[in-house]
This record gives C-alpha cells, sequence and structure tokens, in this order.
C-alpha cells in the first residue's frame, strides 16, 4: 500500500516510516515509546545535526511532484502501479469530509473528459460518495444574444459535474494511498528546492530530503518550482476580481450552469447539491472589495438587485471570498530534469471554468509521456522525452486561452458594432446546430488530441 508520510502528530512516526529498514531491527516499542526516544532527542538536536541527518535519510525518487492539489495528486494517480517511484509533496492538505460540513467556497465544473480521467485513475468513488452536482444545461446570454446548451442536443447524458475542490482533491489523495509505488508527504512545507538538469533534491522543513531524476511542478500559480528552475512567464491582470458566494437558493437542485454578460464582467450561477449553489460575481477590484466587505444582510438585497430573476430567491449567505484575476504562461513547460502542469504551468480567466480541466489534461498527457519512456528504456527527465509532452499540451492550452481572453474582451466591450457582433454570434450559436456541437464538444474537453485517459483507456495500450 502507499506509504503516506504524517508529519503533525509525531515525529517518531515520521522517522520510523521513513526509515524502514531501521524499525525491522527495532524491538516492539509502542509509539510513546518511539517518541520518548526518538522525538525528543531529534527536537533538541542543533541545526547542522539535523541536516546531517536530512542527507543520510535522503529518499530517492523517479518523480518528484511539488503540490498534491487536483493536478498534483491527479498525476501521482496516473503513474500508481507504473514501475515509477513517485513522491508528491503537499503542505496544505484540506480537512477531511464531512457530509454535514459547509460547502468549500472553491468549487470547480469538471469536463466530460476531466470525468473520465478522474474515473479512469479509480478516484471517481471517493468523488461520488462525497458530493458533487451533474449538470444537463449550460446557457449563456447578455441584454439580446441567447444559447442553451442542452447535452441530449448531443446524445450526452451530462455535460458535466459541479463539484467543491477539496471533494476533487480528497479523492485523490485518498487513491493515492492505494499505490505501493506512490509515497505522500503531507502535510509538510518545503524548505528548498534545488533544482538540477540531471536530479533534483528537494528539502522538507522537518529535516528530510528526497530527490528525483524529473521534478514537477504542481504547486499553483506561484510555483517555487518554476522559479527554482528558472522558467519564465508571460503575464498580465486582467484588472478584474471575481467575488465568490456559497448560497442557499429558494429553489430544488438545479441541472442547469448558467452565466450572463454584462459590461462590468459576467454573472454565473453553478449548482450544487440540494439547493446550494455558488455565485461568482466579476467586477471591478474596489467594487468586490466592498461587496465583500458588506454584512450578509445587506450584500443579500444586493445581489437579489444585481442578479437576473433566473437565480430566484436567495435566502442565504453561506460564505464568501474574493480572487484577483491573472493570465499567465509559462514561456515553456519542461527543460531537462523538470515539467510544469497546471496552474504551474497556466493561470486562465476563469469564466468558462476551464483551468483545472485543462491541468487534469496536462496530468494525464505528462503521465502518458513518462509511462511510454519508462517502458521503452528511455531517460524520463531528458528534455527530448519532456517535449512530447510541452507538444501535446501548450498550443491546446494556448489556444483554450485565448479563446478565453477573446470572451473576455469581446463581452466586456460596450460599442455598438462588437456589441452587435456578438448578440448575432450568440443568435447563430443558437440556431446552427453544427457550431453549437463544436462549440459543447470544446467546452466539455472533447475535442482536440486527447490523452489517452481523457478518453477513458488505460494509459498505455
Ligand atoms: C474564482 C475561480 C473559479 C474557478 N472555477 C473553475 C472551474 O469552474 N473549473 C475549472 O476547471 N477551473 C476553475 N478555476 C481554476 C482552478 O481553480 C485552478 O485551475 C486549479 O485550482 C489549479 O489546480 P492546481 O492543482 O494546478 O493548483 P492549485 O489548486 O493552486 O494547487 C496547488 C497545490 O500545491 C500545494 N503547494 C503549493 N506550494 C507548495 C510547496 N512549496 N510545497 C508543497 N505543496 C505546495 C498547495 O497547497 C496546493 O494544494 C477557477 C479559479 C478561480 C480563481
Amino acid at each position: 500500500m502507499g506509504r503516506r508520510h504524517e508529519c503533525s502528530d509525531s515525529v517518531a512516526y515520521r522517522v520510523a516510516l521513513w526509515n524502514s529498514a531501521s524499525l525491522c531491527v527495532l524491538p516492539r516499542f509502542s509509539f510513546a515509546c518511539l517518541r520518548e526516544r526518538l522525538l525528543l532527542p531529534y527536537a533538541r538536536f542543533p541545526e547542522f545535526v539535523r541536516s546531517l541527518l536530512g542527507a543520510v535519510m535522503t529518499e530517492h525518487y523517479d518523480v518528484v511532484v511539488i503540490g498534491g492539489g487536483m493536478v498534483g495528486a491527479a498525476l501521482g494517480c496516473s503513474l500508481g502501479d507504473s514501475g515509477l517511484r513517485v513522491a508528491i509533496v503537499e503542505d496544505s492538505p484540506p480537512p477531511p469530509f464531512a457530509a454535514d460540513q459547509p460547502h468549500d467556497l472553491r468549487v470547480s465544473a469538471i469536463s466530460i473528459a476531466s470525468a473520465s480521467i478522474i474515473k479512469t485513475i479509480g478516484a471517481w468513488g471517493g468523488l461520488i460518495s462525497r458530493r458533487c452536482c451533474p449538470f444537463r444545461r449550460m446557457r449563456v446570454w447578455e441584454d439580446r444574444g441567447d444559447v442553451e446548451f442542452r447535452s441530449e442536443d448531443i446524445n450526452e447524458p451530462l455535460l458535466g459535474y459541479i463539484v467543491e475542490n477539496r471533494v476533487i482533491q480528497l479523492a485523490l489523495l485518498d487513491r493515492l494511498e492505494q499505490f505501493s509505488n506512490v509515497d505522500v508527504f503531507c502535510p509538510v512545507k518545503t524548505k528548498s528546492i534545488d533544482y538540477r538538469a540531471d536530479g533534483s533534491t528537494v528539502e522538507l522543513e522537518d529535516g528530510r530530503r528526497i530527490e528525483g531524476r524529473l521534478l514537477v511542478a504542481a504547486d499553483g500559480g506561484f510555483s517555487r518550482v518554476r522559479q527554482a528552475a528558472g522558467m519564465g512567464v508571460s503575464a498580465w491582470d486582467y484588472r478584474q476580481h471575481a467575488l465568490v458566494l456559497t448560497v442557499e437558493t429558494g429553489y430544488v437542485q438545479q441541472d442547469i450552469t448558467w452565466q450572463r454578460f454584462l459590461p462590468t464582467g459576467p454573472q454565473a450561477f453553478l449548482p450544487l447539491d440540494g439547493p446550494n449553489a455558488s455565485l461568482v460575481w466579476y467586477h471591478s477590484p474596489d467594487e468586490v472589495r466592498r461587496l465583500k466587505e458588506l454584512p450578509d444582510e445587506e450584500l443579500l438585497p444586493e445581489v437579489a438587485a444585481a442578479f437576473p430573476r433566473e437565480l430566484g430567491d436567495v435566502t442565504r449567505i453561506v460564505s464568501k471570498g474574493s480572487f484577483p484575476l491573472k493570465r499567465q504562461h509559462a514561456l515553456n513547460y519542461t527543460k531537462e530534469g523538470v515539467a510544469l502542469i497546471g496552474d504551474a504551468a497556466h493561470m486562465i480567466h476563469p469564466l468558462a471554468g476551464q483551468g483545472v480541466n485543462i491541468g487534469l489534461l496536462d496530468a494525464a498527457a505528462l503521465a502518458q509521456v513518462l509511462v511510454s519512456a519508462h517502458r521503452e528504456g528511455k531517460d524520463i527527465g531528458a528534455a527530448r522525452t519532456l517535449q512530447d509532452f510541452e507538444r501535446m499540451r501548450r498550443r491546446n492550452n494556448l489556444l483554450m486561452m485565448t479563446t478565453m481572453d477573446l470572451f473576455y474582451r469581446v463581452f466586456g466591450n460596450v460599442h455598438l458594432p462588437v456589441k452587435l457582433f456578438r448578440n448575432i454570434g450568440l443568435g447563430l450559436a443558437e440556431r446552427i446546430a453544427p457550431a453549437k456541437k463544436l462549440a459543447m464538444k470544446y467546452a466539455m474537453g472533447l475535442s482536440g488530441e486527447l490523452p489517452r485517459l481523457a478518453r477513458g483507456e488505460a494509459i498505455l495500450g
């Protein structure tokens, strides 16, 4: 079974797990006894002795993934039972799930391609047994143009699922524990990341060290791995923030997600299980700050006044938060010994909910390239091997990012010709069946070159 290197409760337990060889020769201690013999002396060691211990306790892996968020954990699962030794380091795992806990503020619209990946790597049961909300319809409109996408238009039972980020991550982290070739270091902070083309070293704050032939950045938009590897980005600020509200509505569970475009920014509705929903209100940073600071009893009428009647009654605001919006794209996803995936490689405007979807495709594509290279006896960290992954993903991601930028600019534009153009565009999308189908397939992640896992196939044939 996969080892989970817990770091919170007992250093003794950690050290014992870490050095299983020494555990074999130790007499049978109780945890308390282990704590007494190992934890207390360890805690009193001066820094240089800790470093010495760290050097002795260096563990070697083929792949070291920094970040066990949705994308990093999905990569770990995709590499499960691959024959490669994999380490995942995560510093802030979500709290355990309880059916009566409030919904996570962060939710994602998961495409059919993402659902296929999660199913094929065996984590779907952990997701569905917690909670999620399937949706069958998707509507986009502004004052004149209006288009509704329905799953039956393309003979599919569903268009996707709205899932709390925490639920996706927990389902993947649970699955990771079932692989004997994957070790999860969690929760633990990374002290230093020393990137080297021929194999990188990561020092953890508890003194342990791990080395890997390939270092993978799955550590989000502000990736330390990307910085350590000296990989640049192109970036700009959208000068727009997203106010995210988890609310209780007057409706029963809904099967539609909708987005209304306004010159100030879109407003989005994402259904959650039961009468719950997630609202996203894009606006200027100042306005989002003002709204967020309002007490709930003042914010409720503002939501009622600003959102369309389709929202119905909002009976309670459960939680709220805001996010600055930034576009960022790494100039390269790979170089010798390192690869970037997920938000570490790209941050995209969330208006069409594609960030984690393209991140999961990255994870599936990278795993496919690594497993294939490993089977053929090739060096998994070689720049030439990694370029196959970059070729599969960078162009597709750039296309998705550019499409989102186009939406953002066209729908934020108040000039009459642009307004006419987009109203006509929405009208045509509603009426021309092939165009509508094409747009739906794109949003569901079913177009372009897909990694095998996204097609529901085993990682290699
Ligand atoms: C308002 C909003 C709405 C969105 N809605 C959608 C949507 O509907 N659909 C969609 O597809 N996307 C959506 N996104 C985008 C999506 O949330 C991101 O693309 C996604 O979270 C990226 O996942 P990730 O695993 O790459 O990075 P992250 O989610 O940032 O995860 C990185 C992980 O790495 C860990 N970490 C970081 N540094 C270290 C370190 N040094 N050591 C150890 N661990 C570390 C963190 O704790 C974290 O768990 C939305 C984004 C926003 C802002």
